[in-house]
């Protein structure tokens, strides 16, 4: 099996290199793709050097069988038919195409079946944030129809990329030494901060980070929910949390929901806040899972229950979730 992973010198680039290094996937070669800033580069894979290639017009595709892509939607937008057009398929980490009818959207713990239709070659991975948030709820609608959600998300630097985990490090340095911070990722400074504003605002005043969330969770999950979302970027690394409201179509016990996350794929309880046992972003980077606590009666309503929940963004909330996507489709499930 040939790969190409394009975006390799990226957060979630790097992140490919180490997961499919850990798994036990059948790959014969493995390309490299980049712009003129890393391309000539190399990087270690099953004790080789690969050099990183500058992604052009050209018939590098030729013969690859899976193309991991994430290198911002402009790219994927202008590379897909270069990327696709020998055979390739191409599992996409932005936003590009994720509400084209004709590109599945998936999650492989709540649709694997949907990659199974992509006649354009091309298999969307949600947004970070849905990811988590999806795998969560899948495990609630399975009790009752989720009617409606409201999240407040708490997103780590590291969404915004490589560089802008770097500026947030830099800000703590430059403030420690009485220097001014240098502010290019994000809108203002993060570093003590906290920021309600991910990707553009939309006309109805909800960012464009907020409106995947309600339109990209009815896509996974075939759903009428509506999503009401606040994104806020807070000063921490790596791994979001979301603070997750929802109704049902018929009251669900905090114990009948314990039971179902307990249980559901994908999913790592952590709930017992008399022991101090919640999720938490710090301890948990690097990990796979979606983890969730915090379960409760929500008190404003008898059918919401509210919870707290954990991911690593850059493992299940991009690379991770496209290898799995990957491997359903080898698995053929
Ligand atoms: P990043 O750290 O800034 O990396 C961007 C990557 O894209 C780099 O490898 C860069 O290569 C490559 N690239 C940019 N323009 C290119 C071009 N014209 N041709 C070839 N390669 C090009 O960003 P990231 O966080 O990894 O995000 C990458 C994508 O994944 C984005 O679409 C993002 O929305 C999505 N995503 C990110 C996260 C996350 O948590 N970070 C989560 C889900 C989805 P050079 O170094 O050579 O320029």
């Amino acid at each position: 099996m040939k790969i190409a992973i394009v975006g390799a010198s990226g957060a979630v680039g790097q992140e490919f290199l180490r997961i499919l290094e850990s798994r036990a996937l059948p790959i014969d070669e493995l390309l490299l793709f980049g712009s003129e800033r890393s391309a000539g580069r190399t990087y270690r894979f099953r004790g080789e050097e690969i050099a990183v290639r500058l992604l052009q017009h050209n018939d590098d595709f030729r013969g690859v069988d899976f193309a991991l892509v994430s290198a911002g939607a402009g790219t994927s937008r202008e590379f897909a038919e270069t990327i696709t057009r020998h055979g390739a398929t191409m599992i996409d980490n932005s936003s590009a195409f994720r509400m084209d009818d004709d590109v599945p959207l998936v999650v492989p713990e709540v649709n694997a079946e949907d990659a199974k239709h992509a006649p354009w070659r091309i298999i969307a991975n949600p947004n970070c944030t849905t990811i988590q948030l999806v795998v969560a709820l899948h495990a609630l609608e399975k009790l009752s129809h989720i009617t409606r959600v409201h999240v407040a998300t708490y997103q780590s630097a590291s969404g915004a990329g490589a560089a802008a985990m770097d500026e947030l490090v830099g800000q703590y340095a430059d403030l420690a030494a009485g220097r001014e911070p240098t502010v290019e990722k994000f809108a203002f400074q993060l570093a003590y901060n906290l920021i309600p504003h991910i990707d553009i605002f939309t006309d109805n005043d909800y960012s464009k980070e907020e409106m995947k969330m309600h339109l990209e969770t009815r896509k996974i999950m075939h759903s009428d929910v509506r999503v009401s979302a606040t994104c806020v970027r807070v000063p921490v690394l790596r791994a979001h949390s979301e603070s997750v409201w929802v109704e049902t179509e018929r009251p669900v016990s905090a114990a009948e929901a314990r039971e179902a996350f307990s249980r559901a794929e994908g999913v790592v309880l952590m709930d017992d806040p008399a022991a101090k046992v919640y999720p938490m972003p710090l301890p948990l980077t690097g990990t796979d899972p979606v983890y969730v606590g915090r379960i409760r009666q929500d008190l404003t309503s008898e059918n919401g229950l509210t919870f707290w929940c954990v991911s690593d963004q850059i493992r299940k909330g991009a690379a991770l979730n496209a290898v799995q996507i990957l491997e359903s489709l080898l698995a053929g499930r």
